[in-house]
């Protein structure tokens, strides 16, 4: 098939040309938009990623060049107007399950680094101030973890901290059998909110779940708990984590992912006015540790994204063909 391949990162490129078997792939930098969706003119399929806008406008567009196929490059959906893509006609790929242990093991060095002071500490390793004053952290070891939503990713980093020694606690509307066989207790929200000191969010962003952690949520935490979220940033009502942050009512926030995270993340503004005041205070807040969305950033990660990926193209391409061909029979 032609691909059009939207946002293009140079992390992902080689391993897609690696995988890309008879496809055609043209890599284009610019985000999906409304307004680049004309870029797609003249190819059967896009690949697109988390900033693209897989709105009905641009799907709706996408469908009057002929684009049958949105291959998503990554699990979450929640950018793809999928009752849209339905109406439309157009099929929509992801690739669930890709290493799960990638995010799991980034919220786990987001959670470690917050609580063990590692930014801190190196900065001033690096300026030669090898003082260790104020870097006082804390044991996981014995700690309550409290895990939303326990697929792929959650049950990867329930497994870790059952491994630090700690009691894990879960939420999800379809609890995991292995994880009970392991230990993990499932509960209803507001005993994992009020037991829990590190709650961690890996379910999906979507009706149900958007700002499931805002100011009502958040009061009932311990005000000695901390936050991970590696899974999107809609998920908490940031300004909401940062007033209870000001106000002692929490005692961090770890995050790879930010509800705006759209304008921002995966491009370069060094040197360059940050006009997003939630953002500001977010990234400069001495007790948050943020990183620009690179949880699935580990090369084991993007060599099953793209690989996956690509064979599932292959596949609709194989059945849109016999289908045509059981046709003209
Ligand atoms: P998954 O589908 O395997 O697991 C999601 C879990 O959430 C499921 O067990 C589901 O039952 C549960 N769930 C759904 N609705 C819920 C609700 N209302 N309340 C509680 N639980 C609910 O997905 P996954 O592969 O584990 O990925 C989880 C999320 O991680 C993705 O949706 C995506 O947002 C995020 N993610 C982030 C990165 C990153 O780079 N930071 C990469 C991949 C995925």
């Amino acid at each position: 098939m032609k691909i059009a391949f939207f946002s293009t990162a140079a992390y992902e490129r080689d391993w897609f040309i690696r995988y890309q078997a008879h496809h055609t792939i043209t890599f284009i930098d610019e985000i999906l938009t409304e307004q680049t969706s004309h870029l797609a003119s003249g190819y059967e399929a896009v690949c697109a990623f988390v900033e693209d806008d897989l709105s009905k406008p641009v799907l709706e567009s996408l469908r009057s060049l002929g684009i049958q196929l949105v291959a998503m490059r990554c699990v979450g959906l929640d950018n793809v107007d999928l009752e849209a893509a339905d109406e439309l006609g157009i099929t929509v790929l992801h690739v669930p399950g890709y290493s799960p242990y990638s995010v799991a093991e980034h919220a786990v060095a987001l959670l470690m680094g917050l609580v063990r002071h590692i930014p801190q500490a190196h900065e001033r390793v690096q300026q030669g101030n090898f003082s260790i004053n104020g870097l006082t952290g804390q044991d996981l070891h014995g700690k309550t973890v409290g895990v939303i939503g326990t697929g792929h990713i959650g049950q990867a980093f329930c497994q870790i901290m059952l491994g630090f020694g700690c009691r894990v606690l879960a939420f999800d509307i379809k609890p995991n059998q292995p994880l009970l066989n392991a230990g993990v207790r499932y509960v209803a929200l507001p005993t994992l909110l009020a037991e829990s000191d590190v709650i961690s969010l890996h379910c999906p962003l979507n009706a149900q779940t958007r700002q499931l952690l805002d100011a009502p949520a958040l009061s009932q935490l311990k005000p000695t708990a901390i936050v991970v979220n590696s899974s999107r940033g809609g998920l908490v009502d940031t300004a909401a984590v940062l007033d209870a942050l000001d106000a002692n009512a929490l005692a961090g926030y770890a995050a790879d992912v930010y509800a705006n995270e759209k304008k921002w993340f995966h491009r370069d503004f060094s040197g360059q006015p940050i006009t997003d005041d939630l953002l500001n205070r977010l990234r400069t807040h001495p007790r948050v540790l943020l990183t620009a969305h690179q949880g699935f950033l580990t090369e084991e990660a993007l060599q099953q994204i793209a690989h996956r990926l690509i064979l599932q193209i292959s596949f609709f391409q194989n059945s849109r063909q016999e289908g045509i061909s059981k046709m003209s029979m």
